[in-house]
């Protein structure tokens, strides 16, 4: 039997970015799609994911994954619904992940690709909360600067996909003050009325060292640091001592070029003294721990203990304008594109 003959459309990489990216760095392409081999699926993606690391891989540099390739389809989370299938084991109906989005179609060897239950959530919610974004969040607090019952915690980028998961998973792992920083006053209010921040810096306003010493008059335990340089070390000043960092992200470097890097240099000198734990971490070492974390988030969804925002960018032709628009900051909650 042989696959119909198709085309779809796919963001390619038209251009390497010199600091911050522009609609002028990618293409939409119009292409026929592969036949189906044995063991593939044929998946109209839904839901596709943009998010801040793509930057790094825009660039032609050594990373934990590969650069985009000019001229190729760029890659990442999505979800959609499988129409062909040549797999023995994910038939025509399923709902999948897997990692190729910036595509309407996608053929995606089957072993590659995850059965959702949209019974249990959304299909969107794997991309956000369930997805990779949510157990950032989770191994963070848990595996890397582990939350005990008591802790003060700060997490930056707070309004974000990851911050806004986290600020209440600390406070389920038992918080008893959580601080978030974000950009902005309506952001800063959301974060206190929705995300169940106890309290929010507005990094945009200056003087962060200052707005955090304030919200922890008695220093904080554990830091979750996504934006890095004046944040870690404002972040540092303000740890007790034997506090624990989780080094998930640093995005207020990902744009810099050359010599234009942020000014803030965090005092390790500083957290030496302290005795604090700075630990990085990469999501894919804490895959084992995804079954685990989807039973209890998606409880948590259910029964309301955990809000999420979305911030929807409609069509593939708006994917770039959607992944500009996460490095700057124009997304509450997970940034999505929707396909279909
Ligand atoms: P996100 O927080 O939804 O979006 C990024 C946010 O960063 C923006 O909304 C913006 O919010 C903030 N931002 C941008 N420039 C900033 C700056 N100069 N200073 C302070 N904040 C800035 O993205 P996400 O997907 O949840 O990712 C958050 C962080 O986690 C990123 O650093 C990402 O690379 C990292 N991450 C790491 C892993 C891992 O495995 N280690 C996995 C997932 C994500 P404002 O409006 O508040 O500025």
């Amino acid at each position: 039997m042989t696959t119909q003959l198709r085309t779809g459309q796919e963001i390619q990489l038209a251009a390497r970015p010199d600091g911050v990216p522009t609609a002028a760095n990618f293409a939409l392409v119009e292409r026929t799609l592969p036949e189906l081999r044995d063991g593939q699926i044929l998946v109209r993606n839904t839901w596709m994911s943009v998010d801040p690391y793509m930057r790094g891989r825009m660039d032609d540099k050594p990373s934990y994954l590969p650069p985009f390739q000019l001229g190729a389809a760029l890659d990442g989370s999505a979800v959609g619904e499988v129409v062909e299938s040549r797999s023995a084991t994910i038939a025509v109906g399923a709902t999948v992940t897997h990692f190729q989005g910036w595509r309407d179609f996608a053929v995606v060897d089957a072993e590659t690709a995850t059965v959702v239950d949209t019974g249990l959530a959304d299909a969107r919610h794997y991309l956000g909360a369930l997805g990779t974004t949510g157990l950032t969040a989770y191994a963070a607090l848990t595996s890397i600067a582990e939350v005990r019952p008591g802790d003060v915690v700060f997490i930056s980028a707070a309004a974000g996909a990851v911050g806004s998961v986290a600020g209440q998973i600390a406070r389920q792992l038992g918080a008893s003050r959580v601080i978030g920083s974000a950009g902005g006053p309506a952001k800063n209010r959301l974060l206190l009325e929705e995300f169940g921040y106890d309290a929010a810096i507005d990094y945009r306003a200056g003087d962060l060292r200052g707005q955090l010493a304030a919200a922890a008059p008695d220093g904080v335990d554990v830091y979750l640091d996504s934006v890095g340089a004046e944040h870690l070390a404002a972040a540092i000043e303000a740890m007790r001592p034997g506090g624990r960092i989780a080094l998930v992200g640093a995005i207020s470097g990902y744009n810099a070029t050359g010599d234009a890097r942020p000014e803030a240099t965090p005092d390790l000198y500083l957290a030496a003294t302290k005795e604090i734990t700075l630990r990085g971490m990469l999501v894919t070492s804490h895959f084992a721990s995804f079954g685990e974390y989807i039973g209890q988030a998606a409880g948590w969804l259910a029964d309301g203990s955990l809000r999420t925002r979305e911030t929807v960018y409609e069509g593939l032709d708006q994917a770039p304008a959607a992944f500009l628009g996460v490095l700057s900051g124009a997304n509450t909650g997970k940034m999505l594109v929707r396909l279909a």
